[in-house]
């Protein structure tokens, strides 16, 4: 099997209008459509093309069917592609300079990681050349198809972005090395694009822009839930148990809880999580080590076992004392550029099949299914709602779309101080920022 591009169907969703009619969002429509009526028009004939490397899991995927169905709103034309690659070993690459970028690894990038990166990237642009009007623009997301991108830049003489959407404030060596195994091919494109202003490597300094990413706030993952259908939600997806009827039938693939036998059943085995009445201490991430997922575990072991013993009154150790902890992430399996993911979530698994049963009870460990957009979508909206505190335990993170979706559902937030996170969140307003998010 050789490499392929394949082209994602973007539903169009909620239009332009539907934001407007939203008072916070009416100024914001109203600029987009006189910048529009400057730009659409200098962009007529010519097809857009967004490029990255998994359709569906993490925050690149979530953010682009929005933004590639709200400019086709505008007049433009675009398509969405995503890269495949039948060797394992060059996501297991670009997953090792994701990580490098966030400076966590060991240096060692060497003459066969620059062959197979180079000979995948050569391929993908071979593939994806005759797809290209010669006045086709090419956006590029990530380090993954970073390499495509700037061949078919050579090949063709196209406008190429590159859009950066991780990054580390600080730099040390195995960051360095990394931004040198992918320098010539950034410099290659015209013009690029990071989240925060300390992202930028020193050679791009003053010629790349910033855009933080952003959420949607009437997608299925951020709408407004009521309390009814905030509990339809998690009983629909076997989050809850109830013995009232229920308007809406249960969804295809309900979201899946780690037993004490190692599978993973309905989550409302062996018993029902209490989702609706408990304090519940949510993290939904990719399972990546960046993620912070396992000093987590390991801080609410401290917590329940009382140590350090912090309750201010009986009211606070109650609390304490029902707490529950939802560790939740996409099944492994359905999240392409991230190889890592069955390792981290494994691993996972045995720390907490390690823990005595009183506490195995108390968190919940959840896979929930990829295989519909909207299901998944709902299911992390209601979890977030029901949550008392959303937490976002991660060592490295580039912005952390999941902190501003809690923030958005006035969910407080307990962040690992990364610079993405710490950009977002105000310590002591809407949450609250922990230094050392590694250590329980
Ligand atoms: N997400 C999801 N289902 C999951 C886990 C995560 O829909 O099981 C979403 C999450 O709600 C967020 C995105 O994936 O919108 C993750 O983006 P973020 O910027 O937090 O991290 P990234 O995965 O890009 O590192």
């Amino acid at each position: 099997m050789n490499v392929h591009i394949e082209s994602v169907e973007v539903e169009p969703g909620y239009r332009l209008e539907d934001y407007a009619e939203y008072n916070y969002l009416t100024s914001q429509v109203a600029d987009l459509e006189a910048a529009a009526r400057i730009s659409v028009p200098l962009l007529t004939g010519r097809k857009i093309w967004m490029v990255s490397s998994t359709r569906q899991g993490g925050g690149v995927a979530e953010g682009l069917p929005r933004v590639v169905s709200l400019m086709r709103q505008l007049g433009l034309s675009v398509e969405w592609v995503v890269i495949h690659s039948p060797d394992p070993a060059f996501f297991a690459l670009t997953k090792r300079v994701h990580n490098h970028l966030h400076g966590v690894g060991k240096t060692g990038l060497g003459r066969r990681d620059r062959e197979l990166y180079d000979g995948v990237s050569t391929r993908l642009a071979d593939e994806f050349a005759s797809e290209l009007g010669s006045d086709d623009i090419l956006i590029v997301h990530d380090p993954q198809p970073l390499g495509m991108g700037a061949r078919l830049k050579a090949k063709r003489g196209l406008p190429t972005i590159w859009r950066c959407h991780v990054g580390f404030d600080q730099t040390v060596p195995v960051s360095e090395e990394a931004w040198q195994f992918l320098k010539a091919d950034v410099l290659a494109y015209d013009r690029s694009i990071f989240t925060l202003d300390a992202y930028v490597p020193s050679f791009l300094s003053g010629k790349a822009a910033i855009i933080p990413p952003g959420i949607d706030p009437l997608t299925h993952k951020n709408r407004e839930l009521s309390v009814p259908k905030t509990s339809g939600i998690l009983i629909d997806a076997a989050l809850a148990a109830t013995m009232h009827p229920v308007l809406t039938p249960p969804f295809e693939a309900p979201a899946l809880r780690l037993q004490v036998d190692g599978s993973f059943k309905s989550a409302v085995f062996p018993e029902d999580l209490g989702l609706l009445f408990r304090p519940i201490l949510t993290q939904i991430s990719r399972w990546d080590r960046l993620k912070g997922v396992g000093p987590l575990l390991d801080a609410f072991v401290l917590l329940k076992r009382g140590k350090p013993a912090r309750a201010r009154s009986d009211r606070h150790q109650l609390s304490i004392d029902h707490a529950r902890l939802v560790l939740a992430g996409p099944e492994p399996e359905g999240v392409q550029d991230d190889p890592e993911a069955l390792e981290v979530l494994t691993e996972l698994c045995e720390r907490w099949s390690n823990l005595p049963p009183e506490l195995k009870h108390e968190i919940a460990i959840l896979k929930l299914p990829l295989a519909s957009v909207k299901q998944n979508a709902l299911m992390v909206n209601a979890l977030q709602r029901c949550s008392t505190v959303v937490v976002q335990n991660s060592v490295r993170e580039g912005f952390g779309l999941t902190v501003a979706e809690a923030m958005w559902k006035t969910r407080p937030v307990m962040g690992g101080a990364a610079a993405g996170i710490r950009a977002q969140l105000v310590d002591g307003t809407t949450g609250r920022l922990v230094d050392d998010p590694g250590n329980a």
